[in-house]
């Protein structure tokens, strides 16, 4: 279906197909076998602006088109289905904040991902995986902020991340439409615990 993919991303499926068929492919191996986290490969695709292909150009990012997109996913998971889970689930943390963050919010994700950053969405806890309505975090008001409370699992770059979107109950009673999303930045302290 290549003739769907715009002229800027049929040039970079080509840069793509190399870099993965050349370095990704064989590394990835390696780095499976020794369970790193692969610095070296993801410090190229970031040079490589790979990290950035779903922030929209207005923000500094590459801006794809969402077929041009899809087919440098497919590329990148032909030769290493982590590394395409990293870069991708980067773009997916990226798009609550791209719909529904103020735009304040939008611009200081963006430049966490452009400054070579990645992201996490979090929705997935033990006991709600394809039934997310079922999740036990809550977000309870506290003055100006929110607390957080709860746990949750299978996060793609949850150890990278320089912001998370996570998923928390407002409103227990309303099921998933008392669901909400936070942006929270990596290094938000924890709030006093209180006896
Ligand atoms: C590589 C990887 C990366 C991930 N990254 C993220 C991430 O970045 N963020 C995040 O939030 N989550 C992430 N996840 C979690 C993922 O979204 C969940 O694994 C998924 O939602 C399924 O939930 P579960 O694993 O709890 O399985 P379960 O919900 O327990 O399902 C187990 C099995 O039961 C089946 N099943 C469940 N309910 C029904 C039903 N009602 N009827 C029939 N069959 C049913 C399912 O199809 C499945 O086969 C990731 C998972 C993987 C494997």
């Amino acid at each position: 279906m290549s003739y769907l993919i715009s002229e800027e991303g049929q040039e970079l499926l080509g840069t793509v197909k190399e870099f993965c068929d050349k370095e990704v492919k064989e590394q990835c191996k390696e780095y499976d076998r020794t369970g790193e986290w692969p610095k070296k490969i993801y410090d190229k695709a970031v040079k490589m602006q790979l990290h950035m292909l779903e922030v929209p150009k207005k923000y500094g990012g590459i801006g794809l088109d969402r077929i041009s997109t899809a087919a440098l996913f497919e590329q990148m998971a032909m030769a290493d289905a982590g590394f395409a889970t990293t870069i991708s689930a980067s773009g997916l943390g990226l798009k609550p904040v791209l719909i529904a963050g103020t735009e304040e919010q939008k611009k200081r994700a963006c430049k966490r991902i452009v400054d070579g950053g990645f992201s996490a969405f979090c929705l997935t806890e033990p006991g709600a995986g394809s039934d997310p309505g079922s999740a036990k975090t809550t977000a309870v008001k506290d003055g100006d902020s929110y607390v957080l409370n709860g746990r949750k699992c299978f996060i793609t770059n949850g150890g990278v991340a320089s912001f998370y979107c996570i998923a928390a109950m407002t409103d227990k009673s309303a099921g998933t439409r008392g669901m909400s999303m936070f942006y929270v930045e990596k290094g938000t302290p924890r709030p006093f615990h209180r006896p």
